[in-house]
């Protein structure tokens, strides 16, 4: 890959969708992230992408859930799953989104690879494992991705590591290897881009 850039190129807003008929034609590349509310998946787009605002920061919980798509470069979609898991959504709007994902989830044949992301501090809820599970049944490989590692210590990560590689053995999409990553320190994303850019 030498003299070319490290990334996939320049990454741009396309388009939030609500329903089926929304969705760009299945012509690139595509991944996505996907966690509960606060996981901190906002911070990680904008690391990745070098873009300060690119996925709202602190979005309100419980507004308008959309999955948001991303031009990056001329191969691929990045796409920003709604985050889930937040106590106080109205169950009809849970209702909404759990239809709409499972959707798009089960027919995108050019859906790669979900990053789903795990709070180090807090490992995988139930919630979670309700996602890994809609994953395993829609036969989407997923990737777990462990966020904020700056707030655990050393022995802490490992902890965490040995908890989420017992959930993820019960999961027969899920890939072994975990990524860990700091948005406010920068770590781990290196790493993501060169899975990202191997999908
Ligand atoms: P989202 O709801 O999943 O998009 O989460 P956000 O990216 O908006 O982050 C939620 C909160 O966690 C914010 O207060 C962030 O500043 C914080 N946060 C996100 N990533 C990190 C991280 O790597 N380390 C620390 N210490 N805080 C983080």
């Amino acid at each position: 890959r030498k003299g070319r850039s490290l990334f996939l190129g320049p990454c741009d807003f396309l388009k939030g969708v609500v329903a089926m008929d929304g969705l760009p034609p299945a012509d690139r590349v595509e991944f996505c992230f996907a966690g509960r509310s606060n996981v901190g998946k906002s911070s990680l787009i904008n690391a990745l992408t070098g873009r300060k605002a690119l996925a709202r920061t602190s979005n309100t919980p419980g507004r308008t859930q959309e999955i948001n798509f991303f031009e990056l470069g001329e191969t691929h979609y990045m796409v920003d799953l709604p985050g889930y898991g937040y106590a106080e959504a109205p169950v009809a709007v849970v209702e909404k989104w759990q239809r709409l994902l499972k959707n798009y989830l089960q027919g995108r044949v050019t859906l790669r690879r979900v990053f789903l992301l795990i709070d180090g501090r807090h490992g995988a809820k139930a919630v979670d494992e309700e996602i890994m599970a809609l994953l395993d049944r829609a036969a989407v490989p997923f990737q777990t991705v462990l966020t904020k590692l700056d707030k655990l210590k050393k022995s802490d990560i490992e902890t965490s590591l040995e908890k989420t590689r017992k959930v993820l053995a019960k999961h027969p999409t899920a890939y072994p290897a975990i990524v860990l990553t700091s948005s406010a320190k920068g770590e781990g994303v290196e790493t993501l881009r060169g899975v990202i850019a191997g999908l």
